[in-house]
């Protein structure tokens, strides 16, 4: 979906065992970028690169992937995009930057294996982080703008995970929320409590996000959202 002259929301289906997870990433760009927000679970390279064409852009042409936070259906596309497109940078908040690299154990996972939780949800984690662990090139802090795309600002969003970040790019005024809002009902709400680290910081954070001149927007798992 067209959002911009320069944002494009993309619907991303991944087959995920015998369902499919469907995803929506963000895609801006200018005359020297091509940026892509968040990459899907492990073995979503393919379709994210079939979604990218199919908007008239190329995977290979990517020069920044920033990834919103450390969740394994965030930033586990990665690597194979990276396969395509060597000369992309990563980017992530610097809070989260640990867990996306693996030097620490993700949000997530810690919870299943502090729970004692076994089965299915574990194995999914546990591979698929496995599976993800990638370097952050760019560690970002709250308010940090980056240059390009017209403008993308960061926004520390804690609470889905504790390095959240949105992304708020200027000139579209639209907001790349990842998992920090979801849509429902025609209205912005926050963080799927089911899925959330801290969700006092979670409201929070989804005020910190209204509190911008928004003209729409993008929630990772729930689609779009005009203003
Ligand atoms: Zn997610």
């Amino acid at each position: 979906m067209k959002l911009a002259e320069n944002v494009v929301m993309l619907d991303v289906a991944v087959p995920r065992g015998e369902r499919e997870m469907l995803m929506h990433p963000t895609l801006a760009w200018d005359e020297a970028h091509l940026v892509l927000f968040d990459t899907g679970i492990p073995g979503s390279g393919k379709y994210f690169a079939e979604a990218i064409s199919a908007v008239g852009k190329r995977a290979e042409d990517l020069t920044d992937i920033i990834l919103t936070h450390q969740d394994v259906d965030h930033i586990g596309g990665a690597r194979e995009l990276l396969k395509r497109a060597p000369q992309a940078k990563i980017y992530a908040h610097e809070v989260d930057t640990p867990f996306i690299e693996g030097t620490e154990t993700p949000t997530k996972l810690a919870q299943v294996l502090a729970a004692g939780t076994t089965g299915p949800r574990l194995d999914f984690l546990q591979k698929g982080f496995e599976a993800s662990y990638l370097p952050v090139d760019v560690q970002l802090k709250d308010g940090e703008l980056l240059d390009f795309a017209g403008g993308i600002e960061t926004i520390f969003t804690p609470g889905h995970t504790p390095g959240h970040a949105a992304f708020y790019l200027k000139t579209a005024k639209i907001m790349v929320c990842g998992d920090a809002a979801n849509v429902a009902d025609g209205v912005l709400r926050g963080s799927n409590p089911a899925m959330t680290w801290n969700m006092e910081k979670a409201e929070e954070s989804l005020e910190k996000i209204k509190s911008y001149d928004l003209a729409g927007a993008i929630c990772y798992h729930s689609g779009y959202l005009k203003f």
